[in-house]
């Protein structure tokens, strides 16, 4: 590519994302520029979609929601937090919030474009989580649906699959070129947001954001460090699958520490209301 083409490039890109950001700036700072290009409601369709698929497969298994005091208690965390994300966008606190229970030994969790959360039985039993770290480890997942991590992964993919001018087609008209294109995005669908991993900086953003919104809640901010360390010390041989995405190290412990003390009194006060 020439250096000309690259300029134009990079404008048409930067023409044609929303590079704002999907929340309000809070107390824990995340306030960076994001490259969302393709819209949210195609994005919301697809997880939908996704997500239901997801159900259906669990019950044909019969593992959907098959332990009723687990499932309540993972919803009563997860209302408790889903009360709390107006403060990060008004928007989501409208969202057709879903939360379910798949009955599998993988330690993982995932909340999907839109507000669709899935916890699986393993993170709960195998780490013997408590309610605070239960509220932690779905607070995380919930800052990246707020945060639009999953929308900002598969616009990055779609312009390195078909371009720039393909997604302009795509959004601008109905020609040739916008359906093929259409079809590209539709076929990478909702598989991207499970393939590609969440990069540092969004990993962060959802410690950052997930902390916020569990203090907010009444979750201890100190269970998400806890939560944390329960996590890697599940590695060995067969490490817990949410660890392949989301590493354990000491570097998020450690700023999950330093955070800890700002979100602090939102907590203490949650705790007294
Ligand atoms: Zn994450």
């Amino acid at each position: 590519m020439t250096i000309k083409n690259i300029v134009l490039t990079l404008a048409m890109a930067s023409a044609l994302a929303s590079c704002a950001t999907t929340t309000q700036d809070s107390v824990s700072g995340v306030n960076r520029s994001q490259f969302l290009l393709l819209p949210e409601s195609q994005i919301t369709s697809m997880s939908n979609a996704a997500y239901l698929q997801t159900l259906k497969e669990a019950d044909s298994k019969k593992a959907l929601n098959v332990d009723k005091a687990q499932v309540d208690r993972v919803r009563r965390i997860s209302n408790r937090l889903i009360a709390q994300v107006g403060i990060f966008r008004p928007d989501a606190a409208k969202w057709n919030w879903e939360v379910n229970v798949e009955k599998s030994d993988q330690v993982n969790a995932y909340c999907m474009p839109g507000g669709k959360i899935m916890v699986y039985s393993g993170l709960i039993e195998k780490l013997n989580a408590t309610d605070d770290e239960l509220g932690a480890v779905i607070g995380h997942e919930i800052a990246h649906a707020l945060r639009e991590h999953g929308r900002e992964r598969m616009s990055t993919a779609l312009v390195q699959q078909v371009g720039v001018a393909g997604i302009a087609a795509y959004l601008g008209t109905k020609g040739e070129t916008a359906a093929a294109v259409g079809t590209q995005a539709a076929a990478m669908g909702t598989s991207l947001f499970f393939a590609l991993p969440n990069s540092r900086k969004q990993e962060t953003e959802a410690d950052k954001i997930g902390l916020e919104l569990a203090a907010r809640a009444g979750f201890n901010p100190d269970a998400a460090v806890t939560l944390w360390q329960k996590m890697g010390a599940q590695g060995g041989s067969k490490p817990p699958e949410f660890l392949s995405t989301h590493p354990a190290n000491e570097s998020r412990i450690a700023e999950l520490k330093a955070l800890a003390p700002k979100v602090r009194p939102l907590y203490e006060s949650a705790k007294k209301s």
